[in-house]
């Protein structure tokens, strides 16, 4: 396999906060970032050497990009199928099309896992309002498709929630999954090159609120019976979907210390922007090399570190205090570029490194409570 080397152009599709953290790690690596957007003047495109500004459906302007560069890699999984095909026909695509298709559908995700013996949430397939009979309550039901961040979601506590919510539905295909009173949630950022050798960054601990990641810090507290399994399930499913790149796996674990799979997400993972300033080589190098052929770099970390997300929510009452942050010297403060804070919205993050986990992660929570705060 020929390797793409630094001097040579690469191409992403998709243009928000994971693409431009792939095109810092490649400009710095001195290559070339073209980027496919619908959108202009985007978080990926403003660190990029040329931004495309087309429809993904537009199959000729996806063509002419692909002539562009000497590989495609995605930053987000709803690029349509047909686009990565398009693209695949003319320049390698990484990781490949049948991994974007599997995990940008809950459904086809959970058969694949399933029917691989991989441990999963229990789910059923909805169609229609029949199917709700005789569940368990509390379940949760997702959209199968174009979901993330707790969008498309609706917890069903009793009966009576489930017409509501499957009006809500649309007609779109749907998954009901038990809700699952777990212990914590994590994560295992892996990496897989051409040659099929596999890196990962160990277990990161990820704190949820209102459905959004708001801290992520590794290492994660957890046995190291979950650790293991979790890293090994992690190196079954990259070398199951035969992923080149990245692809990140989440787990819930639960009281009685196991693992149960939540979601795959085939590209770098925000419980993983950590390893851009803790580790030897970040998840973001990581899927460059693996994009270009060339080996993986190591995982290890300097410190530990702890991730705090910031969310459109505190712009509210105007800009936040950064000179605040940044009087915490083992802070780092990290912006995408975006124009507009709405709520909810991942506008940046914050991470710290310190000599324990502890301490990192309430370091990072008092940066990020001390950008609200007077000055
Ligand atoms: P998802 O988009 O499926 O990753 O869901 C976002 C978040 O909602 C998860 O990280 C969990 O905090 C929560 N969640 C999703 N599914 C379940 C479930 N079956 N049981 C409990 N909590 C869930």
């Amino acid at each position: 396999m020929k390797q793409i080397l630094p001097n040579s152009t690469v191409g992403v599709l998709g243009s928000g906060q994971l693409g431009r953290m792939f095109a810092i790690a490649a400009r710095r690596m001195g290559y070339r970032v073209h980027t496919f957007s619908p959108e202009s003047d985007t978080p990926t495109g403003q660190v990029s050497d040329y931004e495309i500004n087309a429809k993904y459906d537009d199959l000729d302007a996806v063509r002419e990009f692909a002539k562009g560069v000497s590989a495609v890699t995605f930053e987000f999984e709803n690029v349509p199928f047909a686009t990565v095909e398009a693209v695949a026909e003319i320049v390698p695509v990484r990781p490949r099309g049948e991994v974007l298709h599997i995990t940008q559908n809950r459904l086809r995700e959970k058969t694949f896992l399933s029917n691989n013996g991989f441990p999963v949430t229990p789910y059923k397939h909805i169609t229609t309002l029949q199917d709700f009979e005789n569940i368990a309550f509390p379940s949760v039901l997702k959209t199968a498709g174009f979901g993330y961040d707790g969008k498309g979601q609706a917890k069903l506590k009793v009966a009576d929630d489930i017409e509501k919510a499957f009006a809500n539905l649309g007609g779109q295909d749907a998954v009901l999954e038990s809700f699952v009173d777990f212990a914590k949630e994590v994560s295992v950022v892996g990496a897989r090159d051409v040659h099929g050798n596999f890196a990962h960054y160990g277990v990161i601990e990820n704190e949820h609120a209102n459905h959004i990641l708001d801290v992520s810090f590794a290492p994660a507290i957890v046995s190291s019976k979950i650790y293991n399994e979790a890293v090994e399930i992690t190196r079954a499913v990259l070398e199951k979907l035969d992923v080149v790149g990245v692809l990140c796996v989440e787990f819930f674990v639960t009281k009685d210390d196991n693992l149960l799979v939540n979601e795959l997400a085939p590209r770098p993972h925000n419980s993983g922007h950590l390893t851009f300033d803790a580790c030897i080589t970040s998840q973001f190098e990581q899927q460059l090399r693996a994009v270009c052929g060339l080996p993986l770099g190591s995982t290890e970390f300097y410190k530990p570190c702890a991730m705090a997300n910031l969310l459109g929510d505190i712009w509210q009452n105007g800009e936040p205090n950064w000179q605040n942050a940044l009087q915490f010297p083992n802070v780092k403060l990290h912006l995408y570029g975006k124009a507009e804070p709405r709520i909810g919205r991942k506008m940046g993050h914050l991470t710290c490194l310190a000599e324990t986990v502890e301490d990192a992660r309430e370091t990072v929570r008092k940066a990020k409570a001390s950008l609200i705060e007077k000055l």
